[in-house]
């Protein structure tokens, strides 16, 4: 409170000003079915095949015939059909076959009575129940009907679709190559790990984020290191990035310190607008176009990069990988205590969510200055405050957003 917030840009315009300009930019190549775990399919998949492809027993017993029962008689065993290994014989009246599971049902059969309602006596079956038409039997093409659509285009591959499409017979998947994303860390103050600190100098975390981000999204990562505030350094690392890779991702530079060289030369060498966002952490973004490349510049406070990547940049790259992208599923919660907020931009604090007795609890993980890791480390969600809103008492109802996605 007491600065004027107006000026600020929405979140929601500034990802539907950014989407409605990118475009997806990897081509598809076909990979073998266990190269393809991690990519992004190209095209719609249908199924070549019903699954299963032909009616089988769901349980270990007996087939039979519904009109052999009629006379509570016991059946006598004609045979035995096996997973992998049909029943071929004669199957006369008043017979039964011996069925395991995932063995194809005889032709004629009615149903599948489980082992365990029927008694053995040698090769003579007694029926302990009465069956029903079609019990136990899964039916061919009851899973997927051959020509029914499975997954469409813009799935990304995990572990769920990998048995799915191997179900189907698929060997080869069409898919898009990876995107290529140039990153770099800017700032004087910036030192590689490994290496000792000077008065004044910090670390680099923000690389070790953003690249762990990137690799979960399954883009390729040309890492171009630390840019010292050099204009010439900046405009060979740009440049370099431009030519090599699909877009740009740095952290620093972009808000109004005299150190901050990479503003005047964005706008020299493309098209790029400098947003002041109404979210927290985050507020400094730059977003636009190098000559080839598409450039997003994060803040430097470390929390804020990982949030803004989080929260803006990760639908961007996933529109130009051509990646379908959900956002996490947001939940009621209750704050089990005070959270500090001003009404003028959408809060993304970081919190602690339990189940507790009457349902979700969420407290904050402390301190929530952008510059305070800790304060993302220790958390396992966001709690979303509307721009709007000021002070959360406790025991108000508030919105949480459970880490998934890239910050696992
Ligand atoms: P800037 O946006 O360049 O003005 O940086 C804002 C704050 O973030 C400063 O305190 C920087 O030292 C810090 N910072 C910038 N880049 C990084 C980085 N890569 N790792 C850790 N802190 C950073
Ligand atoms: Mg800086």
């Amino acid at each position: 409170m007491g600065f004027d917030t107006s000026g600020l840009l929405p979140l929601s315009d500034a990802l539907q000003g950014m989407l409605a300009q990118l475009d997806g930019c990897c081509e598809s190549e076909q990979l073998p079915l266990p190269e393809a775990l991690g990519r992004v399919l190209a095209m719609d998949i249908a199924s070549p095949l019903s699954v299963p492809p032909f009616d089988n027993s769901a349980m270990d017993g007996y087939a039979v015939r519904l009109a052999d029962l009629a006379g509570g008689a016991p059946l006598i065993m004609a045979g035995k059909a096996f997973a992998g290994q049909p029943y071929q014989g004669e199957w006369p009246a008043g017979h039964c076959v011996r069925i395991m599971t995932g063995a194809p049902v005889p032709a004629g059969t009615d149903a599948v009575v489980m082992q365990e309602e029927t008694q053995a006596d040698g090769d003579r079956i007694t029926f302990l129940t009465t069956p029903v038409s079609g019990q136990n039997i899964r039916r061919r093409g009851e899973d997927i009907r051959e020509g029914a659509s499975v997954l469409a285009a813009g799935t990304c591959l995990t572990a769920r679709e990998m048995p799915l499409l191997a179900s189907l017979g698929i060997a080869s998947v069409s898919v898009r190559r990876p995107l290529k994303v140039a990153i770099f860390s800017t700032g004087d103050e910036l030192k590689p790990v490994g290496t000792p600190l000077a008065h004044g100098d910090i670390y680099d975390s923000n690389r070790y984020g953003v690249r762990a981000m990137l690799d979960r999204m399954g883009c390729d990562c040309l890492d171009l290191g630390i840019i010292p505030d050099d204009p010439a350094q900046l405009r060979d690392a740009f440049l370099k990035a431009d030519r090599e890779a699909d877009a740009l991702i740095t952290t620093g530079g972009v808000s109004v310190g005299e150190a901050d060289f990479t503003k005047q030369l964005l706008e020299e060498l493309g098209e790029i607008g400098f947003w002041k966002l109404a979210i927290k952490p985050g507020k400094p973004f730059a977003f636009g176009r190098l000559p080839h490349a598409w450039f997003f510049g994060l803040p430097g406070n470390p929390v804020s990069a990982m949030v803004t990547f989080d929260q803006l940049v990760q639908p961007a790259l996933a529109k130009l990988a051509g990646q379908r992208f959900e956002r996490p599923l947001q939940l009621p919660a209750i704050a089990a205590e005070p959270l500090k907020k001003a009404p003028g931009r959408l809060d993304f604090q970081r919190g602690i969510l339990i189940q507790g007795q009457n349902g979700l609890e969420v407290r904050s993980t402390g301190s929530q200055d952008s510059a305070v890791f800790s304060s993302l480390s220790r958390a396992n969600c966001y709690i979303v405050l509307e721009r709007e809103r000021g002070r959360v008492a406790a025991g108000e109802t508030v919105t949480v957003e459970p880490f998934g996605g890239l910050l696992l």
